[in-house]
């Protein structure tokens, strides 16, 4: 190093410190250190810091390094009330104050002596200043006696000026990064340091698995209400402390926000042993908790999940995790879920589809399956249901229910529908000009979304305008829960269905909360009954008195009555018995593709045995 004057000193230091944060803050002082003591020929530096709050002064660098450091450091942490006289003299000195060998600070040489053996020595200490109050010191010592020129005690003060800048520096930045990583309500940690924390642990080559627990609160939302959200925030409080008291300090434990914590495990654990903890854990939230007067508790759901360090990624974890919690939720709540092998089966499917279906609805891989009804009576096909279906690339075809769902959920339902509701009058139309079909009706599911959708009686009449159909020849079919819930919408919307002549069909009939009251506020002119009571007709003596109970109700209404799902001759004997004639199931015919439902077309019946009372086949196979 260039042998510098005292006042170049100062400028290098200056500009050695400039760019230095916490992370790089003790080389920097280190180096600094170094030309000092080379500069000022003394033995040892150091640089300390004043933690006010505990009255003790913090060791940042020295130099040269101390050939042995014992642990703990006694150096490390010195409490001011309980240090010789020249270090409890720095608490609140902003002044240099310079030590020689002498009677003055006869306590401080004899600590020197008995721990180092050095008969006496001479200390130039600088106190670091920051708003007129002591931050630190720089201080510099050598063996035996020494003078230090009021020249260069300036210099070193210039210099401890430099120190408490850049020391002001890094503490504002922890605060403002300690602020941006936990959250205020709690002082758990926030989103952020938890995704921080969580890209840590799950870097390849550490420790595993690293388990995820997604908590949710159950029903907080009602304590709000009740009690108030200064209540609320209490209770999340009174939880976070708990949590924090009863898990192992090295656990991470995060709010997300709401009544929404993820606490990952310090210690890797499999599926088991982290079922238990987040049992554990559960059972300590669902824990009585005072809240001002009230005595409240909260159960809480968590969701498991596993991530393997290298493999799985921060995002895959967690959206695991929440899909685990949801899984807790949907069983009743106050309760764990471990993500399984079936929830990753049915996730991935639903990603694929979140991914796929948009190109899916215009690439030409959606097809429509149909399924015929008929008169069980006469076996004649009186319609045919439209049944979407997906020629997946990978998956195979893959039935609604893989993907109707997400649809709705994804905005994709409006799309999807115009698709169905167009490729199903398209084809309806062509059945029609060629002489099949004309006695039947086309049924088209449609989904709650389109029904409220504003265009949708447009865009119907568009469509139908289009492809020369007659409204009466459709029928659409919806299901019952939407019916209930925005009843004042639908209404509008089949009134103007209504006028075109389309037919509309409660779906799914019995297994919603539609009280026929509901119903006669509709202008609908049939219900299907739900699978679910058709299928166990022979067995179930509930549901033939539910299905009993629909016929009659829907003649008492004048609406039309179809049995679904009609699995077995006794289903289809009972139907008939119970004045129920359209039906549909897989005893009459599964859903086909287009040329296989143009057989049944062109015949106009579907042989059927069910010896009906009175006749001794019911149905004549063959055209008629
Ligand atoms: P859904 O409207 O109740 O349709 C009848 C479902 O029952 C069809 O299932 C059909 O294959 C099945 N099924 C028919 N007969 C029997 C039987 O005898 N036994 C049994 N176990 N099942 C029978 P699929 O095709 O899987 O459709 C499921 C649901 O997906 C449909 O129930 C409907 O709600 C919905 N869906 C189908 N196509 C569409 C569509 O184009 N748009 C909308 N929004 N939903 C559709
Ligand atoms: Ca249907
Ligand atoms: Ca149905």
């Amino acid at each position: 190093m260039p042998r510098r004057t005292l006042d170049s000193l100062v400028t290098q230091v200056a500009s050695e410190l400039m760019g230095v944060d916490a992370t790089t803050m003790v080389a920097a002082s280190e180096r600094v250190l170094s030309w000092l003591i080379e500069h000022f020929d003394v033995d040892t530096s150091f640089l300390r810091h004043t933690d006010r709050d505990r009255r003790a002064s913090i060791l940042i660098a020295e130099w040269p390094p101390r050939p042995v450091v014992p642990d703990p450091d006694p150096l490390q942490v010195t409490y001011f009330d309980s240090s010789d006289s020249v270090f409890s003299a720095l608490e609140h000195a902003i002044e240099p104050m310079v030590v020689r060998p002498g009677p003055q600070y006869d306590d401080y040489q004899q600590t020197i002596r008995q721990s180092t053996g050095v008969a006496a020595v001479s200390v130039a200490a600088v106190p670091l200043v920051s708003r007129g109050e002591p931050t630190g010191v720089l201080g510099f010592v050598k063996e035996g006696d020494r003078e230090w020129s009021t020249r260069e005690l300036n210099v070193l003060k210039a210099i401890a000026a430099l120190f408490a800048q850049l020391q002001a520096r890094v503490v504002a930045e922890e605060r403002l990064r300690y602020i941006a990583m936990h959250d205020d309500l709690t002082g758990l940690v926030n989103r952020r340091a938890l995704l921080e924390h969580m890209e840590e642990r799950l870097r390849a080559g550490n420790a595993g698995p690293v388990a995820t627990f997604f908590l949710d609160l159950d029903r907080l939302k009602a304590l709000n209400d009740f009690l108030g959200h200064t209540a609320g925030d209490n209770f999340i409080r009174s939880l976070s402390t708990r949590l924090r008291e009863n898990l192992d300090p090295a656990d991470m434990i995060a709010r997300l926000g709401g009544d929404e914590f993820v606490i990952v495990p310090a210690k890797p654990m499999d599926a088991e042993s982290a079922g238990m903890e987040a049992t554990r854990i559960q059972q300590l939230i669902g824990r009585r908790v005072t809240v001002g007067e009230e005595t409240v508790s909260r159960g809480a759901s968590v969701g498991v999940a596993l991530g393997i360090p290298g493999e799985t990624t921060v995002s895959d974890v967690l959206r695991r995790a929440d899909h685990a919690l949801l899984s807790a939720k949907s069983s009743g709540g106050n309760g764990v879920a471990v993500f399984t092998d079936a929830m990753r089966a049915q996730f991935e499917l639903q990603d694929d589809v979140e991914l796929n279906l948009r190109s899916a609805v215009s690439d030409g891989s959606l097809v429509l399956h149909y399924q015929p009804e008929v008169d069980l009576r006469t076996g004649r096909v009186v319609a045919l249901e439209a049944l979407v279906r997906w020629q997946h690339p990978t998956r195979g075809l893959l039935p609604p229910g893989a993907f109707v769902g997400v649809a709705e959920a994804t905005n994709l339902a409006g799309e999807l529908g115009r698709w169905v509701i167009r490729t199903a009058s398209e084809q309806f139309a062509l059945w029609r000009r060629r002489g099949l079909a004309s006695n039947v009706v086309i049924r088209i599911n449609v989904s709650p979304v389109q029904l409220v959708s504003l265009d949708f009686v447009e865009t119907m009449e568009g469509i139908l305008r289009r492809y020369g159909i007659d409204g009466s020849s459709v029928c659409l079919e919806i299901t019952e829960h939407v019916v209930v819930q925005d009843l004042a919408r639908t209404q509008v919307t089949l009134r103007g269905l209504k006028r075109m002549g389309v037919q509309i069909a409660i779906d799914d009939f019995g297994t919603g909360y539609s009280s026929l009251s509901h119903l006669k506020a509709l202008p609908v002119d049939a219900v299907k009954i739900d699978r679910g009571f058709v299928q166990r007709l022979g067995a179930s003596a509930d549901d033939l008195a539910i299905v009993k109970s629909i016929v009659g109700l829907a003649g008492s209404f004048g609406l039309g009555v179809v049995g679904e799902g009609v699995e077995t001759t006794v289903a289809a004997r009972t139907l008939v018995a119970l004045g129920c004639y359209r039906a549909q199931g897989f005893l009459i015919a599964r859903p086909m593709p287009a040329e296989e439902v143009e057989e049944h077309l062109a015949s106009g019946r579907i042989a059927l045995d069910l010896d009906l009372p009175g006749t001794s086949r019911s149905v004549l196979p063959g055209p008629s």
